[in-house]
Order: structure tokens, then C-alpha cells, then sequence
């Protein structure tokens, strides 16, 4: 019969498990426990739901069985089985997920990221073959009568024919690869080694582990040093490996870390621990149990529309849905973990869970204790905070944002931004506590980096009266931070706008205003230059050492935020535009120059370019102040010639 080939990405993922570099190659057997497991769920969910008589959950069962003579280990269930197309479908393609990260691992071909990917997908039943040499699955599906037999040796592709097997479920028979120097695959037949890795690794399987063994297991190594005698004599039938109680059912004082971060690893298929372990239970009106675990860094897809948020949902230990959306609030989607409660009904369906009462009081029970928990990381570990913050940070910020600010009394306290004066990320609150007296707002700057931010001129003259400025980095901070108004009574102002609302002594009015008097004509010509392109043009109190800046209006849409949304897909580009003033410092040696072109142009005698010099150094420094704020200029060739013009001027 022809070898039919694998797809393109599977084959690859093979090529990578059959070559592994990955050292965990034990992994494997967890990978095909945790499969029967769910094949299990599945039929024993069915006939919950579908009321089907003759399935009872005391028969459920995966049993491990160990050859030595044949070298070959047989894991084997009796869940809801595959047919001939689950099995094409199933086994001869990768996750979707997967193949994704793919392309651009070839495009990069690190090594190190081949690890990630066995880590980062649970690549599952493929890991056989970083064990095996060849594996051979025997199924049957449940309600047909035919079985069926999947097989292949490795990349080069995999067969299937009829198979015979005697009721629904699955046998996986693994041909363990010949032992090298640096790896002895035989191992995986002793009964200690499958002992030890089923309780590691499987322990909670609510399901038993049968472990199947028809020779003497005298001749087992104890292992060594413990001075422990021999291993005890293999008891008659299939021992139990397992202790199958999950884990979130278990005293949390009994479970190590180590416990935790190797059933959140193997669940939710990530190769790190994870950064924070939630365990919690509620007894009540509503009595749950959850355990939660926030990652250490996000997944690949976090951030895009592919990801999927949710909590695995059990009711009584069944369960019911594998990613209960309605359980997270999308600022929290980071989160991953179980709720397993015994007040859900077990048919319900996905629209009725929406409207679940109890799914919700658990949700807000949930949302309060992140909550509280991420505030005791942030009060008690900083460091784990900021590592979570880097991983997570945006995803607050957004929420901050979302539903117009509907959610900001959760977050305000969870976000970070960078402080121009402490040098590093802070809380709203550290920020109030240390508002100069004089202070009235707090201040904030939008743009592309920290760098870049404290760089920009706006931020001058808040620096030279030692007020602290927040940095927001990511596009949707001048969002998140408008949404936010205020905290603590004191509003949120950016360095950008019209008005920085800072209080000026008397003698400070008095010479403003003398000089916006003597310099209220060349302002006007210059506004005049520059008509269509600002609404004003003023002499500003935030310059110190630039000549030039561009700020937003007061209120309405600020530049910061023009440039965000003209990047948005399907935007009318033309039709946005924040109000623009043109602000000049009146201190530089610049408007001192502005001043003299202004008035030789005015003066008796003046030529034609004498009164148009004022246009063209207007347009100049207007042009200045939209790259200072990372705005493209209208017309770069003119602006360069302009430039050009004014050097040829000094010769
Ligand atoms: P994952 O488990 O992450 O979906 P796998 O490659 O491990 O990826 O398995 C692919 C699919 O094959 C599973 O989603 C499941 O539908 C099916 N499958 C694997 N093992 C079994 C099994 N023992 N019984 C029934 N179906 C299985």
C-alpha cells in the first residue's frame, strides 16, 4: 500500500522529534497520557449528555504495557476512539497553532527556537518519535464497528489500513529506538521509570494508570544509593500508578511548587514555569474550586485576534469546556488555568453559559482575587512584577481603555510607566505621593520609546521645575491615560497640550505678557504663513533650549493620537487631524532672528524677497517642529530646498 505524505509543516515537525535536540524526551508519555485522558473526557461527556445507558466511568481506563522482548511500549484507552478521517486529520497534520510559528522558524533557523516550539505547542502525539522508531496506532471510534490501523516510521510519511480492535478507544504501540551512548530509550520499559514518570507527570489523571507488567519485576535497579532492598514483587493484575485525584482537590500545603509548575507545563503545554500560582476554593452559595496560573511571558499569539482566552471548566470533575471564555474579563486573558465547581449543571450548553449566574459570581470572585493577587506581587516582589508587567503590561493598559474606561478602578493600580525622574517604571500612586506642592497635574508624554520620548522639547520645561513625567511608549497609552481623567483627584495632563496648566508667579505673567505684546505682529505674520496649518501661533512656556514645538489644541484630539489612528486600516487619513499651535520660545536667539527678517521686510525700501523671507523661514520651522514630533512634512523637497536656500544665504 502507498505511504501517503505527511503536510508540509508536520513533516517538518517530525524531522525536528525524530533529530530532537530536546532533552525532555520523557515528555513523551505524559503527551500520550494526557490524550487518552481527553479522548476519555470526551466519550464520558457524551454519555452524560446524551444519556447514553451502558458507559459508566469506573470502566475508563489507560493501561501502559512494556515489551522488553519486542522493545515496544503499548499505551492504550478506552475513550472516544478515531475513525479513518480523524486519524488522517488528526495525526497527519499539526496543530494549526503550530504552523504558524513555523514559517518563521525557517525563516530565522535558530536551534534554540526548535526547543521553544516542542515547549511552546505541546506538540503532543508527535513526541512519540523523539522516542520511537516507529509507532503504530490501532482506533476505533466510538459507535462503528471498524477499526482502524495508522502507522508510520517517521518523516517520510504514514499508512493506514482496516485494523481490528474490540470496543472504542485507542492502542499507541511505540518501538522504542535504539539505545545510544547518550541515550538509553530501553528505560522507558522498566516499571520504575514508567512509575516515576507517571507520577510526575500524571498523577492528577483522573482516570487510572494501569501499568501492566507480565514479567517479574525482580530484576528492576532500585535505585541507587537509597539503601532501600529491592523493589517489592509485582503484584498479580495491573497496579494503579496513579492517585487520581486532581490536583486543585488536593490540600494546597501538600503541593510542591515543583507539582504545580509540572501540571500547569503539561496542561497548558508551556516549557517555563509559570510566573504566579493561584489556588483557591470557595465554599458557599456558589462553592468552586479554581487554579489559576498567570505565564511567565505571553504566547506567541497573544497579542493577536487568534487568541483564544479561557479556563478550562469542570463540573464535579467532569469536563465541560476547554476554554469557558465567560470566566476572564479580557484584561486578565493572560491568565490559564481550572475552575472545577459542583453547582454547574453538566449539560450546559455553550449559549446558556453565558447567561449562567453562577459562571458569573465566579467570575467576579476570580477577577477579585487576580486582582489581589497581582497587588501583593507588585507591593511584595517588584522585580516578578516588572517581569510580568513586560509580558502582560499592554493588555492592562488596553483594558484600561476598553469599554470606556468601564474597568479602570481594577487596573489603575496594576500599571506601570516609566518616570522621567526616578528612571523607572512606577505606579499612579508613587506618582501623586511625590507631586511637588505646586503641582496641579500629573504629566505625561506619548511617542515611539522612553529615548525618544525624553528627547521631546515639550518636556523641557516640566523637567527644569522638577516635575516627574509619566513615558507612555505603546500607541494606546495617550488612549489608556486620557481614559483615565484622573487618579486621586488629580487629572492627567499631556506635555503635549495647548495648556500645561502650570502656575506662574506675578513677575513671570507680567514678562509673558509684555513679550507676547512686542512680538504679537510677527506672531500674527507668521500665522498668517503658516494659515491652514495651525490654528495659532504663540510663544511658548515649555521651551528652554529648542526654538520650535508643535502642540495639540486644548482638549479634542491630540497628535499623538492623529498619528495612531492614520495607521489604522480603512481610516480616512485626510479627515483626521488634531488642532495644531505652532509655539515658539521666546528666549532663543531664533525668534530675536524671525523679528529682524520681519521688520526688513517691513521696512522702507524692502525688496520683494525681504517681505517673503518671513513666509519661507515660518514654513521652515514649521516644518521643523513636525519632524521633532514625528510627523512627516508635507513637502520634503521643499523644505530641503528651503534649508538649502538659507545656506547659501551665509556665504
Ligand atoms: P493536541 O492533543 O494538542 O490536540 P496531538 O497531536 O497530541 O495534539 O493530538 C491531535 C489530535 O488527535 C487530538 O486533538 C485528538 O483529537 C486526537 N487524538 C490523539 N490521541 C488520541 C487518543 N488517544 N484518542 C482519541 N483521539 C486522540
Amino acid at each position: 500500500m502507498a505511504k501517503k505524505q505527511f503536510k508540509a509543516e508536520s513533516k517538518r515537525l517530525l524531522d525536528l522529534m525524530v533529530g530532537s535536540i530536546y532533552t525532555h524526551k520523557e515528555i513523551f508519555l505524559r503527551e500520550l497520557i494526557s490524550n487518552a485522558s481527553d479522548a476519555i473526557d470526551k466519550l464520558y461527556y457524551k454519555a452524560l449528555t446524551e444519556k447514553i445507558s451502558g458507559v459508566s466511568k469506573n470502566d475508563f481506563f489507560i493501561k501502559i504495557t512494556p515489551d522488553e522482548g519486542a522493545r515496544q511500549l503499548v499505551i492504550e484507552d478506552n475513550g472516544i476512539g478515531m475513525g479513518k478521517e480523524a486519524l488522517e486529520s488528526n495525526l497527519g497534520t499539526i496543530a494549526r497553532s503550530g504552523s504558524l510559528l513555523f514559517k518563521d522558524e525557517e525563516a530565522t533557523g535558530k536551534a534554540a527556537s526548535k526547543i521553544d516550539i516542542i515547549g511552546q505547542f505541546g506538540v503532543g502525539f508527535y513526541s512519540a518519535f523523539m522516542v520511537s522508531k516507529e509507532v503504530k496506532v490501532v482506533s476505533r471510534a466510538w459507535g462503528e464497528d471498524q477499526a482502524w490501523e495508522w502507522a508510520s516510521e517517521g518523516a517520510d510519511g504514514y499508512s493506514i489500513k482496516e485494523g481490528r480492535k474490540d470496543g472504542p478507544g485507542t492502542v499507541i504501540t511505540l518501538t522504542l529506538k535504539d539505545d545510544t551512548d547518550e541515550e538509553k530509550y530501553g528505560e522507558y520499559l522498566s516499571g520504575w521509570k514508567l512509575r516515576t514518570l507517571v507520577k510526575r507527570y500524571s498523577d492528577y489523571i483522573r482516570y487510572p494508570i494501569l501499568l501492566e507488567t507480565p514479567q517479574a519485576e525482580a530484576a528492576e535497579p532500585a535505585p541507587a544509593g537509597e539503601g532501600e532492598s529491592a523493589e517489592p514483587q509485582a503484584p498479580k493484575g495491573p497496579e494503579v500508578l496513579n492517585s487520581m485525584v486532581p490536583l486543585w482537590k488536593r490540600p494546597k500545603a501538600k503541593i510542591t511548587d515543583e507539582e504545580y509548575a509540572d501540571f500547569y507545563k503539561d496542561k497548558f503545554s508551556d516549557f517555563e514555569d509559570p510566573l504566579k500560582v493561584i489556588h483557591t476554593g470557595v465554599e458557599g452559595v456558589i462553592s468552586y474550586e479554581a487554579l489559576l496560573f498567570v505565564p511567565a511571558r505571553a504566547p506567541y499569539n497573544y497579542y493577536t485576534k487568534d487568541f483564544e482566552k479561557g479556563l478550562q471548566l469542570y463540573s464535579s470533575g467532569v469536563l465541560i469546556m476547554d476554554k469557558a471564555k465567560d470566566l476572564l474579563p479580557d484584561y486578565f486573558s493572560f491568565v490559564k488555568g481550572v475552575v472545577d465547581s459542583q453547582d454547574l449543571s453538566l449539560n450546559i450548553s455553550r449559549e446558556l453559559l453565558q447567561h449562567d449566574r453562577q459562571l458569573r459570581a465566579i467570575e467576579q470572585r476570580l477577577e477579585k482575587k487576580i486582582k489581589s493577587e497581582l497587588e501583593a506581587m507588585l507591593s511584595g516582589d517588584r522585580e516578578k512584577y516588572e517581569k510580568f508587567f513586560a509580558a502582560f503590561g499592554l493588555q492592562l493598559k488596553f483594558g484600561l481603555y476598553d469599554n470606556f474606561g468601564a474597568a479602570k478602578d481594577v487596573l489603575k493600580d496594576l500599571v506601570l510607566y516609566y518616570s522621567s525622574a526616578e528612571k523607572k517604571l512606577v505606579t499612579f500612586g508613587e506618582y501623586v505621593a511625590r507631586m511637588k506642592e505646586d503641582q496641579q497635574y500629573i504629566y505625561y508624554a506619548t511617542g515611539e520609546s522612553v529615548e525618544q520620548i525624553d528627547r521631546m522639547p515639550q518636556t523641557e520645561l516640566l523637567k527644569d521645575r522638577g516635575y516627574e513625567i509619566l513615558y507612555g511608549p505603546d500607541q494606546v497609552d495617550e488612549f489608556a491615560l486620557k481614559m483615565m481623567r484622573e487618579y486621586e483627584g488629580k487629572e492627567f495632563r499631556s506635555v503635549s497640550e495647548g495648556d500645561l496648566g502650570i502656575e506662574e508667579s506675578e513677575e513671570e505673567k507680567q514678562k509673558a505678557e509684555k513679550e507676547q505684546k512686542k512680538y504679537a505682529d510677527l506672531l500674527a505674520a507668521v500665522r498668517e504663513a503658516l494659515d491652514g496649518k495651525v490654528t495659532d501661533v504663540r510663544l511658548s512656556k515649555r521651551l528652554k533650549s529648542h526654538p520650535v514645538v508643535l502642540v495639540s489644541g486644548e482638549g479634542g484630539l491630540s497628535l499623538e493620537m492623529e498619528k495612531v489612528l492614520k495607521q489604522m486600516p480603512g481610516a480616512e487619513a485626510e479627515r483626521i487631524k488634531a488642532e495644531r499651535i505652532l509655539e515658539i520660545n521666546a528666549g532663543h536667539k531664533v525668534l530675536k532672528a524671525l523679528a529682524k527678517v520681519y521688520e526688513k521686510g517691513k521696512a522702507e525700501g524692502a525688496t520683494k524677497a525681504d517681505r517673503e523671507a518671513i513666509k519661507a523661514y515660518a514654513g521652515i520651522l514649521y516644518d521643523q517642529a513636525l519632524l521633532m514630533e514625528g510627523l512627516p512634512v508635507e513637502d520634503p523637497v521643499a523644505f530641503s530646498n528651503a534649508v538649502c536656500a538659507l545656506i547659501e544665504k551665509t556665504v
